[in-house]
């Protein structure tokens, strides 16, 4: 089906406190893999891309390969812009068809990322594509911070919602204890937090550096709010992975689908991991709309409804 935008699904998911798996992809063997892993799960997907993608693949080359994979799937598809880092930037993925943009001023002061925030979320809106905005930081791994001040850091319930009135975004990136890029899985989130950004803020908030957090802790976040859940590095890794395990089986090769293909079977495998963590797995019917409920997804920029 043609793809939709992530504010219904996102509204959904907080709701019935599941959380939508948001997958980075750069090639085709990626693409192809969160797809048939969320079709085969009968899960809602956001499929993101990030700016390193779109250097790597070009803007009109990672979106196309996002619609036809969608085209091929029964499930809602959602192509979102990751990590966008300015203004012009999300208007360029607006015009090629992105169905959730976001814009990262965490590194800006509070007024420039509310200022940069509201301009994008004014444009996108009149052509219904939801944004996602990031307040407080998630660290990177790697970043050499104390305890205090990966604290300070963190996203301030007040703050948060302060920010909502003044900026109409549709969904909040939060740093609540969770590391960008990193390698092993013991980071615990501040539940607690978690809570009280929410019950202050009530829109869908989203979960960055999943990879490297506790799953008993990703089940929790859920529980509270958490209702996109961003999955990179994990993906990375069992893609290389595949791509040795593939050459190892095939030393002598030089055919590349040999070793991709192996990376792709591979990604798909967590992919589907990570979906039935989620609880988004058996959402959708055959047809393409909740289980439970049907419900009509508005089509992108056209203003409509499709099943
Ligand atoms: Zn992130």
């Amino acid at each position: 089906m043609p793809l939709v935008t992530s504010k219904q699904l996102l509204e959904r998911a907080a709701q019935d406190h599941f959380a939508v798996g948001a997958f980075n992809a750069n090639n085709m063997e990626q693409v192809q893999a969160i797809v048939e892993a969320a079709n085969e799960e009968r899960a809602p997907v956001i499929l993101q891309v990030s700016q390193g993608a779109i250097r790597y693949a070009g803007l009109d080359f990672a979106a196309g390969m996002v619609k036809i994979a969608a085209s091929l799937a029964s499930i809602p598809v959602v192509l979102h812009l990751d990590h966008g880092t300015d203004y012009e930037q999300n208007v360029r993925c607006l015009h090629a068809g992105f169905t959730s943009l976001m814009f990262d001023g965490s590194k800006l002061s509070f007024e420039q990322n509310v200022a940069i925030t509201k301009k994008i979320s004014e444009i996108a809106h009149i052509v219904n594509i939801p944004v996602e905005a990031e307040l407080g930081r998630v660290v990177q791994s790697g970043d050499k911070l104390t305890k205090e001040q990966v604290e300070a850091l963190m996203t301030d319930p007040d703050e948060a919602a302060e920010f909502l009135r003044q900026t109409g975004c549709d969904s909040l990136a939060v740093a609540v204890g969770s590391v960008h890029a990193m390698l092993s899985r013991d980071a615990e989130l501040e539940i607690d937090r978690i809570q009280r950004i929410y019950e202050k803020v009530r829109i869908p908030l989203v979960l960055h550096g999943s990879s490297g957090v506790r799953h008993e802790s990703i089940v929790e976040a859920i529980e509270h709010g958490i209702a996109k859940i961003n999955v990179a590095t994990y993906l990375n890794e069992a893609f290389i992975e595949g791509i040795k395990e593939g050459f190892a089986k095939h030393p002598d090769s030089v055919d590349p689908r040999h070793s991709l293909g192996v990376a792709r079977e591979r990604v798909k495998e967590r992919v589907r991991e990570k979906i039935r963590l989620f609880k988004s797995a058996g959402r959708i019917s055959a047809s393409g709309g909740f289980v439970d409920a049907p419900k009509q997804f508005r089509s992108a920029h056209l203003g409509g409804t499709e099943e």
